[in-house]
């Protein structure tokens, strides 16, 4: 059984802008680096992530989803500065318009036998640990799909968007709550259907789980980590940057 391991890192990250910039529609905007290669203690986001995985013995093949502009530079940086990331097996492949795109692209570069395990993780959550990738490569061996997951803190609400801001519509018991993170894993066989029925249906989900859901198979839950974060916001880019100085992750 070998492992596999889809990164999806093409998004524009739009969420990462500060609040104040106001779009200005009379000058081009300066293109700014999207959210994967902002940089943490010196070194992208995503360098940070692939190191993660180049690091697992278990880990066979990388292959990561860029956009088309970035990928020629992106390899050019790994050559040079980080050579430990070109000494895996790793695939730069262009992704697409969403996410979901980006993991299809990815995907059918993955030359994975049926039983081989599948990962799919966020460029932008360098906080991965070696325990939580065990835990859902083994649980996705086991069972044939598997996320990394926490359980809820905050009490959830149901909301309608109206003219006037959100309005409660229920309150969902906290208990059957689950914060979805990844890694998420599968066996080739049941990520390859998953994808391939969503394309032909015309479905697009926020996750790779919700593609199997749908097909009515198991996901199983492993637990993950509060510091295994995505990293959206700048505010949240101030919290990563307390996790390494405070981890030495
Ligand atoms: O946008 P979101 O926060 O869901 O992005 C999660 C991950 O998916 C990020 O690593 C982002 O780079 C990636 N992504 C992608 N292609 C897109 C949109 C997002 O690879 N079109």
């Amino acid at each position: 059984m070998k492992v596999f391991v889809i990164i999806p890192a093409a998004g524009l990250g739009t969420r990462m802008a500060p609040h104040s910039a106001a779009p200005r529609v009379e000058k081009p905007r300066k293109k700014t680096p999207s959210k994967q290669f902002k940089e943490l203690d010196g070194v992208p986001i995503l360098v940070h992530t692939l190191r993660k995985f180049a690091a697992t013995p278990a880990v066979y093949e990388i292959i990561v989803a860029l956009r088309r502009d970035e990928i020629s530079g992106f390899r050019a940086q790994l050559e040079k500065q980080y050579p430990e990331i070109m000494g895996k097996r790793l695939q730069m492949v262009e992704g697409g318009e969403h996410r979901q795109d980006s993991v299809a692209s990815a995907l059918a570069h993955t030359a994975a036998d049926p039983e081989d395990i599948v990962l799919v993780h966020d460029a932008v959550r360098p906080f991965v640990t070696p325990d939580i990738i065990a835990s859902v490569v083994e649980a996705a061996h086991q069972h044939g799909a598997a996320i990394a997951g926490l359980p809820a803190v905050d009490t959830v609400k149901q909301v309608e968007r109206t003219a006037d801001g959100a309005l409660i519509k229920a309150t969902i018991p906290r208990a059957s709550i689950v914060m979805a993170q990844t890694p998420q894993g599968f066996r080739y066989s049941v990520l390859k259907k998953a994808f391939d029925d969503a394309i032909a249906d015309g479905f697009l989900g926020t996750d790779e789980a919700s593609l199997i859901e749908r097909a009515g198979l198991p996901v199983v839950v492993v637990m993950g980590s509060p510091r295994n974060i995505k990293i959206t916001t700048p505010a949240d880019l101030e919290l990563a940057e307390f996790y390494l100085k405070s981890a030495g992750s």
